[in-house]
């Protein structure tokens, strides 16, 4: 079979780069190992988000890397045996966090974030799924009131430096907005851009639609079978072979052991999170996701979503769900949850980058090999935003933003 381009990896990033590429007139073959949207991109937050302009440093504060050295917390736990070959990434990653680069990080960032609302909406709105982009923002709540009032500082600069806005809400505004809350805040932000997906993986699904109504074909196969087929590419997919000139490697926390292969090596690693539904109990509800004490609560489908915060093993290690376990009984004094909806929880890993930019454009070396990946903590906020990127440098377009701070070779 035939193609102009593979993309390889199916999540938001992989769908959204393949959707993009269709609807700019080239003949694409989108292949996973898995149907589509079956990893990350299946079990997040759902949130679309605008405001997060400055990516998650490393924690810096002796007083905070206490805390979470001691592996109780609810927000970070680690496998010691995970601390050897992190210790580098993670050192790059703590180094970049340095307040003067971090914040030069987070100007680059601001860059795709900014463009993500809007890049959801163009493609969901092609897509016909345009009703699961629900726009009711979500809340961050704090119990301790020198947090609020930092994080309250805080926001109205990212609302002054970068437009995005927030209400600060007492008490009473709290209970208006989500009445079954029962919470002990002394504050709350309601960031109001962002969008609450409450089916991750529709959304995904619903791209993919896009994509094979455009002409696309998805195909089943292992990403691990690329190679050379002269000036081009060629993969086994479906039970036969796919030729192409180009291919994309958007294969998510994966997509270094592939690259690797063609002599890029990026310091990629892994930051694991876990979810479980819980029926609300009688009326019961929230009418947005609410984030507070390292876990995240949100309206899904499929009940009440408890996801958590970060994990480090080693890759492949078996899940290790404590956090959800210290967040459980949290969350059911903040909300009347009934039973657990699965019998055990999902688990998805986030591929991060140390400086916190996601990897976009051509391979080092490698004519005719692109990269989308390393999207992090919001890679379902900036899959479409990074299919345009890559699409429009691909098929000679100008891009929309800048992509020189994304590029591969920074990890030379
Ligand atoms: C608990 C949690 C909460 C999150 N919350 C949010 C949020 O609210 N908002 C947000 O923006 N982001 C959130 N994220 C991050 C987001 O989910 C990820 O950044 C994003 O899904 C990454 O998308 P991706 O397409 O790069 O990777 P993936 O979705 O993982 O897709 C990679 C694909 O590659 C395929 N693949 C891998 N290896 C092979 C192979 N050898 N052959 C063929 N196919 C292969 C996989 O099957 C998979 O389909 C969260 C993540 C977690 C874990």
């Amino acid at each position: 079979m035939q193609a102009d381009v593979v993309v390889l990896g199916a999540g938001m990033v992989g769908v959204s780069v393949a959707a993009h590429l269709q609807q700019r007139g080239k003949a694409v073959v989108l292949i996973d190992r898995r149907p589509p949207g079956e990893e990350a991109s299946f079990g997040n937050g759902g949130l679309v988000q605008r405001e997060a302009v400055v990516p998650y440093p490393f924690p810096r504060a002796f007083a905070e890397l206490w805390r979470i050295a001691q592996n109780r917390s609810v927000d970070v736990h680690y496998h010691p045996s995970a601390l050897p070959a992190l210790a580098r990434p993670l050192f790059l990653y703590w180094r970049n966090s340095a307040p003067a680069r971090h914040a030069a990080i987070a100007r680059h960032y601001s860059t795709l974030i900014m463009t993500a609302p809007r890049e959801h909406e163009e493609l969901a709105a092609a897509a016909g799924a345009t009703a699961l982009l629900r726009p009711v923002g979500y809340i961050r709540g704090y119990e301790d009131a020198a947090a609020f009032a930092a994080e309250l500082a805080r926001a109205e600069g990212v609302k002054r430096d970068f437009g995005a806005n927030f209400v600060a809400l007492d008490g009473a505004a709290l209970a208006d907005l989500e009445p079954h809350l029962r919470h002990g805040f002394t504050g709350a932000l309601h960031w109001t851009d962002p969008y609450a997906v409450s089916d991750p993986h529709a959304l995904t699904l619903g791209y993919a639609r896009l994509f094979e109504r455009l002409g696309g074909h998805v195909a089943r196969g292992d990403a691990m079978t690329l190679s050379r087929n002269g000036a081009g590419w060629r993969v086994a997919a479906d039970g036969t072979t796919i030729e192409a000139a180009d291919a994309v490697v958007a294969l998510g926390i994966a997509s270094d052991r592939l690259t690797r292969r063609f002599g890029y090596a990026p310091p990629l690693f892994g930051k694991r999170g876990y979810h479980r539904h819980f029926t609300p109990t009688g009326n019961a509800g929230l009418t947005r996701p609410v984030v507070s004490n390292g876990f995240l609560l949100a309206p899904m489908r499929a009940g009440i979503r408890l996801t958590t915060g970060v994990e480090f093993a080693r890759p492949g290690a078996p899940p290790t769900p404590v956090q959800l376990r210290r967040a459980e009984p949290i969350a059911r004094t903040l909300l009347p949850l009934g039973e657990a909806v699965e019998p055990a929880p999902w688990m998805g890993i986030r591929p991060c980058t140390p400086d916190m930019l996601p990897i976009i454009g051509p391979a080092p070396s490698q004519p005719h090999l692109w990269l989308a990946f390393g999207h992090a903590h919001q890679g379902f906020t900036l899959g479409p935003t990074t299919g345009r990127l890559l699409a429009e440098m691909m098929t000679g377009d100008k891009p929309f933003l800048d992509p020189l701070p994304f590029r591969a070779e920074r990890f030379r």
